[in-house]
């Protein structure tokens, strides 16, 4: 195990009714509220009714609706501006990631002189923001309780992080009924989400990190048995509020803290959400199984083994890339089964980009500290197995 520093100070209030609590979380931050949200769904479920009701008397709103999946920096500075000229002391997410990554982004950005967009190539660029309070919505991303955020400029076909400890919400509200009415689609997509943040700290070249890699497969097993209910009853409390903690906890640092190195899969869905504007989370399940079968080597089989055996429940053999390779089968079975489209054609992507998307993947992160270091003609290896 590497040494870490462990810092996840988002308070959190778990579970039905919490939303009474709001009042309260918001006073201590001040009188002044931004109020960010997405593209409708919490008007359509009467999320952002209840908001209001509770604090339109107690506090001055100002809204900032019509956030995107795959939040836009054009977004981001439209944040910033309202933030400004109506002296906003505290910011208010309700939604999915893309709504708390957006309000982290627009937090940080009130208090610099540049571009916001600055922050996706130096993050220590953020020296102050202002307080962020999350709501939550659909269980993927881990944003509620977690520094990052990631934002897109689609003119220049780039989705790129940015954060730091100073963008992690100061509290979440997590009511697991908020999310009964998230479509089929994007539950999968969440699932394969948190999936994939544990999967990618899994597969680290750090060893004897145990606890990290217990942790994950638990939580990696919890989703996997969760997801189908929650896609069959949508409203099953319990497959919902397993489903709404486990993407916490699959990316607050648990399971990453004191393993180094990058990460792979999201570094790749990424390129294709700026370049195609895909789902984040159908474009992990695809590259994920593709990306299993491209490391497998004499070098990571073990670890195959652990994943195949501990969160994928095989026996084992004595064939070990057997083995490893059926634990990959059962993690692609999984993900078509929530009914998550499984190749790049399916997701109206062909051929034409891939090189160009692999180059910039390149560009963009450090493959090559990857698990399995990966450069350009990896990835495009990857990619292309991924298209049928
Ligand atoms: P999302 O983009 O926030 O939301 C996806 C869709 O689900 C939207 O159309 C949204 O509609 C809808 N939705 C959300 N909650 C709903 C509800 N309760 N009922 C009905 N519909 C609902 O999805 P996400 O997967 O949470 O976020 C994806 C973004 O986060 C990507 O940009 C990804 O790259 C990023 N990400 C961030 C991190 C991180 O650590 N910060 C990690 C991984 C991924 P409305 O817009 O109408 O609300
Ligand atoms: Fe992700």
């Amino acid at each position: 195990m590497e040494n870490f520093q462990f810092y996840a100070p988002t308070k959190i209030f778990f579970g039905e009714e919490q939303l009474n609590n709001l009042p309260d979380i918001l006073q201590e931050f001040g009188e002044k509220v931004l109020l960010v949200y997405g593209g409708g769904s919490i008007k359509r479920n009467g999320l952002y009714d209840a908001v209001l009701k509770l604090s339109e008397d107690v506090f001055e709103i100002q809204e900032l609706s019509g956030v995107e999946p795959n939040p836009r920096i054009e977004t981001v500075r439209k944040g910033v501006a309202l933030c400004r000229e109506k002296k906003v002391d505290v910011i208010l997410a309700v939604g999915g990631g893309s709504t708390i990554d957006c309000a982290k982004a627009i937090a940080a950005g009130v208090f610099y002189e540049g571009d916001p967009w600055d922050f996706t190539s130096d993050s220590s660029l953020i020296t102050k923001a202002l307080p962020l309070v999350s709501v939550l919505t659909l269980a993927a991303t881990g944003s509620e309780m977690n520094s990052g955020a990631v934002i897109s400029d689609m003119a220049k076909n780039e989705k790129l992080s940015l954060g730091n400890s100073l963008t992690i919400p100061k509290a979440s509200i997590l009511d697991p009924t908020y999310t009964f009415t998230v479509p089929e689609y994007q539950t999968a997509a969440g699932s394969a989400d948190i999936m994939s943040h544990l999967i990618e700290n899994y597969f680290k070249q750090t060893r004897g990190a145990e606890v990290q890699d217990r942790l994950a497969e638990g939580l990696m097993r919890t989703v996997l048995q969760y997801t189908p209910i929650a896609l069959k009853t949508p409203d099953n409390y319990e497959a919902r509020a397993n489903l709404m903690w486990a993407s916490s906890l699959g990316l607050n640092g648990l399971t990453g803290r004191g393993k180094g190195g990058s990460w792979s899969c999201h570094a790749i869905e990424h390129e294709l959400s700026a370049f195609y504007d895909i789902t984040h989370g159908v474009g992990l399940a695809i590259i994920t199984p593709r990306w299993m079968e491209h490391i497998l080597s004499e070098q990571t089989v073990e670890k195959f083994v652990s994943f195949a055996v501990n969160v994928m429940g095989l026996s084992l053999i004595d064939d070990r890339f057997a083995l490893a390779r059926e634990g990959i089968r059962c993690l692609k079975n999984h993900f078509t089964s929530w009914g998550i489209p499984m190749t790049l054609v399916d997701v109206g992507i062909d051929g034409e980009k891939l090189e160009l998307m692999a180059n910039k993947a390149v560009e963009h992160n450090t493959l090559d500290k990857a698990y399995v270091p990966l450069y350009a003609e990896d990835v495009l290896s990857i990619l292309k197995a991924s298209l049928n």
